[in-house]
């Protein structure tokens, strides 16, 4: 089809508001996908995102419509809707012209909302606002067109209305992508190859699959391939585009068409989000596409197998993980008090949680996590520089000269009659005030700079109690900066503990060490010898608790001969004893080093 009959778009929207549902009647509508044949939600392809109802791994979709007695292609590339993916959104609304910003009529403007105009705004992208959720008696598309006329700036005076739901209003948004949108732009002077990355997936059969949009020139089977930023060469299998969620191989795509390529590639991180494609040969001539980078990991964190004979498999699990994902770190990992594992970084805690996840359910296995730490950057005393991940990685205090930690910017979006709560909750983790906007529907919208080392310590199932399950946040990072941060350690019996090592700002280190040495004293059950736990900052003591020796007869509850119940009991007592950890000379049990670690 000629470039002018192609519109290439995106749906953004904060989650729930209807993006996945109007993408599916969009497919339905224009006889993409049959009605039977409409699975719920198309678009979302992993278990744990139709559970969860979030899209985390995009999807394309490519419609043809009649209009005016023109025939025309839409191709709709989907965006993952989660924070820790913002990278992987901007990348695929570069290879738009367009996207519909979907606002949920009942709910109004909402902090991904903003987040997400923000990216397709910095991406130049025509927006078409569409109220969704009419249907419902609580609409009130006029007001929250207002809304977001006052807070993201869009005009509004032609926003559509419709149901994703029953379909009422989605011709009409069918009808406006084509007016609206522009059609791709097509640069006659070059004629090399250029396509952008937008998406790649690993594909059991196929290898890695990558998707693209064709910026300059055309791409055709057989020809050979070289992805430019990791400088790895292809010959191309086969190319071809989405259809119902089904590949249909073509021998050719030009400029302004999107569409996938297989070329035996066996794993994403050859073939990077960002990357450009580019004909081999040319490297020398062609210029990468503007914007990549390579995602990198933000938070940190221990998986440990829970049955120490499952470290093989979890190796495996982790080796065919990352097949799939260019942006999962691990590496082995000894602990004393957790056994073989692995240390791992991930884009952000629903990251983290979704690989957790995947270890289990697909997997098999049963994963401990210990809690998630950020990156730090460390000015040394001898003027040299490096990060640390871990607590356990930083170096002694003497020849350290500066601490440097991530900082967000938070916004939150809550109903005023919880505001006291929210924003004393983003003062506790160090949060500096920026703003505040107040919307309608009693809602105000509060800006904050916060560490991110305290969004990601359980900050939004917080915010969700203190407003009531009304809240919705959303962050970026901004920078990085010194603070007086210190390491806290912690002995037990003048034995360290090095699971339990964390960084944390002076001001709540004491708050922290009083917290864990509690859960400690609680979890740890008296011995022969007393127990002595106590936290430190380098020498200095600031927490400690006892817990007094005690001499336990398991048997002296058994009166008489009870030859079985007796050896029930002692069968007990060494299946106890297993899971104990010895630090120093006392027993841990495996379970009071959990307890610290998912309740700090
Ligand atoms: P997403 O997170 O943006 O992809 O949102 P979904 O498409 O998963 O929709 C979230 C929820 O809203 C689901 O329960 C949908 O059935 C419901 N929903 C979506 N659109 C409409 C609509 O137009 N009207 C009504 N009443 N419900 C809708
Ligand atoms: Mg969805």
């Amino acid at each position: 089809s000629p470039v002018s009959q192609i519109r290439n778009f995106s749906i953004i929207a904060h989650i729930d508001h209807g993006k996945s549902t109007l993408a599916d009647r969009l497919l339905e509508m224009t006889g993409t996908v049959a009605k039977e044949d409409m699975k719920a939600q198309l678009l979302d392809n992993m278990d744990i995102e139709r559970e969860r109802g979030i899209t985390i791994k995009l999807n394309s979709a490519r419609m043809n419509v009649k209009e005016d007695g023109h025939d025309y292609v839409l191709n709709l590339i989907d965006t993952p809707g989660h924070v820790d993916f913002t990278y992987e959104v901007s990348r695929s609304l570069a290879a738009c012209e367009g996207a519909l910003l979907v606002v949920d009529a009942t709910q109004g403007v909402q902090a991904q909302t903003i987040a997400n105009v923000t990216l397709a705004m910095e991406a130049d992208l025509e927006i078409v606002p569409v109220l969704n959720k009419v249907d419902l008696p609580s609409a009130d598309p006029e007001r929250v067109c207002q809304e977001i006329e006052d807070v993201v700036g869009i005009d509004c005076s032609n926003a559509l209305f419709c149901s994703a739901k029953t379909g009422q209003g989605v011709p009409e948004i069918i009808k406006r992508i084509i007016e609206q949108v522009p059609a791709p732009s097509v640069d006659e002077t070059q004629e090399r190859m250029r396509l952008l990355v937008y998406d790649s997936f690993y594909d059991n059969y196929r290898g890695v699959i990558a998707m693209f949009r064709v910026v300059d020139g055309s791409i055709s089977k057989g020809q050979k391939i070289r992805f430019k930023a990791s400088g790895k060469e292809f010959i191309v299998e086969e190319i071809g585009i989405m259809v119902g969620g089904l590949r249909k191989p073509v021998s050719r795509l030009s400029v302004g068409e999107v569409g996938y390529v297989c070329a035996n590639i066996k794993t994403v991180g050859d073939a990077r989000v960002g990357d450009t494609i580019i004909e081999a040969g040319t490297e020398n001539e062609v210029e990468a596409l503007p914007g990549y980078t390579e995602a990198t990991p933000m938070v940190f964190c221990g998986l440990f197998p829970a049955e120490s004979g499952d470290f093989e498999n979890m190796k495996t699990a982790f080796e065919r993980l990352s097949l799939n994902d260019a942006a999962l770190f691990y590496e082995p990992e000894n602990s004393v008090a957790l056994g073989l594992g692995f240390r791992c970084g991930f884009l952000g805690v629903l990251h983290m949680e979704v690989i957790k996840d995947r270890l289990e359910r697909e997997y098999d296995l049963d994963v401990v996590v210990t809690a998630p730490s950020v990156e730090y950057q460390v000015q040394m005393s001898d003027g040299t520089e490096t990060t640390i991940q871990f607590a356990n990685m930083l170096p002694p205090p003497h020849k350290v000269a500066e601490i440097r930690e991530p900082y967000c910017l938070l916004e939150m979006i809550v109903p005023e009659e919880h505001m006291g709560p929210c924003m004393e909750l983003a003062t506790q983790r160090r949060g500096v005030y920026r703003t505040t906007n107040f919307l309608t529907q009693g809602r105000a919208l509060l800006e904050y700079e916060v560490p991110m080392a305290e969004i990601i310590r359980d900050f939004f199932a917080e915010l969700k109690s203190r407003s009531r399950g009304y809240a919705s946040m959303d962050y970026r990072i901004l920078d990085y900066r010194s603070n007086d941060l210190v390491k806290l350690e912690v002995d037990i019996n003048q034995t360290t503990a090095n699971p339990l090592a964390q960084i944390v700002h002076r001001s709540r280190a004491l708050q922290f060490a009083k917290k864990i040495t509690g859960i400690l004293q609680n979890e740890i059950p008296s011995q022969q010898i007393k127990v002595i736990i106590q936290a430190r900052i380098g020498t200095h003591i600031i927490s400690s608790k006892l817990i007094k020796a005690v001499r336990k007869d398991v048997l002296a509850k058994c009166y008489g001969g009870d030859i079985t119940r007796k050896k029930k009991l002692l069968a007990k007592q060494a299946a106890g004893k297993k899971k104990m950890q010895a630090i120093g000379k006392v027993n841990v049990p495996s379970e009071a080093i959990l307890a610290v670690i998912k309740k700090t």
